[in-house]
């Protein structure tokens, strides 16, 4: 009889030609069950999407009330649906004032193609930043932001007028002119294996934006909603973008996106043409549901978020170890370098066969990947750390040994 694992294989496209290939029969708080009832510690959350842990029970009832009242109704923006508004309204109630406004999608690469094609009706220009081996998204113009040729060039033509810059260089923000419609970068940066913005920079980025009346878009599909320690990573560098994108784990575990910005701003999608942009499955309600009772979670237990730091202090505590070059985090985002990718592998799948996930970076497969969700406790911790490390060790004397 054909496995499920062969029908994976045969009829589930594909990828990679080396998928992990877990199979999954269940997920509760940070641990997802296989088949055979092995426990693995989650210690990157589906990417950064499960941050109050798996079947957050919370969640889960709020989406189960939604599917007991409907499912789709009609296309985004026709109807007033009770967890769309109630969602975007308790957003707004902790977002700056300009970030009054929010147009509900369904997954990260659409919150940033509603963003770019807001910011050029906005502001009537064709330009548009971002930086050099950044990642917003798989669609075409969310592909188009991408510097790096090696995933680009298979599908040219691209979108035009898109410039790079280096992230945190001063001297390259003077590409931001006026022509610019806007500038768009992760607040922290994600699969380039976690960088901060070095000290003033966004300050810089957002006076230059402001100078020229180009439009700051703010990615925050990986970084927001408590990953780094606030509940927006911008609220630590002292400036407020003119359109946030959230997705991820703003879902609660459910497709939802969004890209958030002021009411005029947004007005502009409303004429000229009308349907400026629209959506049949944006803003689904059981989305919407989930997106709610996980925005309440973070906003009511407020010591989630507000624990990460001691949580990133006790990992980076706990990662010691010679093989490991450096420890780069932004809350409870963190990337664990290492010397070869070779190394990342080993470690992936060493980790594995001891119940722990980890992962690498798009743009940095030298470095294991940790984002767990933010509910992991101390001994959960110290407990993957000690397999983290032991697969490191289990690496290097593989490498010793040859
Ligand atoms: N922006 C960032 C910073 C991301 O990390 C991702 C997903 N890894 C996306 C956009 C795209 O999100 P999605 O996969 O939901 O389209």
């Amino acid at each position: 009889m054909i496995t499920q694992r062969q029908m994976f294989l045969n009829h589930v496209a594909q990828t990679s030609d080396a998928p992990l290939a877990l199979e999954i029969e269940k997920g509760k708080g940070i641990y997802l069950y296989d088949k055979e009832g092995k426990s693995y510690i989650d210690l990157i959350a589906g990417i950064s999407v499960s941050s109050l842990g798996h079947s957050h029970p919370q969640i889960v009832d709020a989406i189960q009330k939604q599917t007991n009242q409907y499912l789709h109704t009609l296309v985004y923006g026709e109807f007033i649906l009770s967890p769309q508004v109630q969602l975007a309204n308790l957003l707004q109630k902790h977002l700056p004032d300009n970030l009054n406004c929010t147009y509900f999608v369904n997954s990260g690469t659409e919150a940033t193609e509603g963003a770019l094609k807001l910011a050029k009706r906005y502001t009537g220009r064709p330009k548009i930043i971002s930086c050099k081996k950044a990642y917003h998204g798989s669609t075409n113009g969310s592909l188009s932001l991408m510097s790096e040729s090696f995933f680009t060039a298979p599908f040219r033509p691209l979108l035009p007028e898109i410039h790079h810059i280096e992230f945190n260089n001063i001297e390259d923000l003077q590409a931001i002119d006026e022509h610019t419609a806007c500038v768009i970068m992760e607040t922290v940066r994600a699969e380039i294996g976690v960088m901060r913005p070095s000290n003033d920079y966004l300050k810089k980025v957002r006076e230059r934006c402001t100078e020229v009346g180009a439009l700051l878009i703010l990615d925050e599909i990986q970084v927001g909603c408590g990953r780094t320690g606030t509940l927006f990573a911008f609220e630590q560098y002292g400036i407020v973008p003119d359109i946030l994108l959230l997705a991820k784990a703003f879902g609660g575990g459910m497709p939802l996106g969004a890209f958030i910005s002021s009411k005029e701003i947004m007005d502009s999608l409303t004429n000229n043409p009308f349907l400026g942009h629209i959506t049949t499955f944006g803003g689904h309600p059981v989305c919407c549901a989930a997106g709610l009772a996980s925005l309440k979670i973070l906003t009511e237990q407020k010591d989630i978020v507000e624990q990460v730091f001691e949580k990133e202090a006790l990992f980076r505590k706990m990662l010691q170890h010679e093989a490991i070059l450096d420890v780069r985090s932004a809350g409870l985002l963190m990337a664990v370098q290492l010397s070869s990718f070779d190394q990342v592998l080993g470690v992936i799948h060493e980790c594995l066969k001891n119940g722990l996930i980890t992962d690498w970076f798009l743009f940095n497969a030298e470095a294991v990947r940790i984002a767990p969700p933010l509910t992991i406790t101390e001994d959960e911790i110290i407990k993957a750390c000690s397999i983290l490390t032991a697969a490191i060790d289990k690496v290097c004397e593989n490498e010793n040994g040859k």
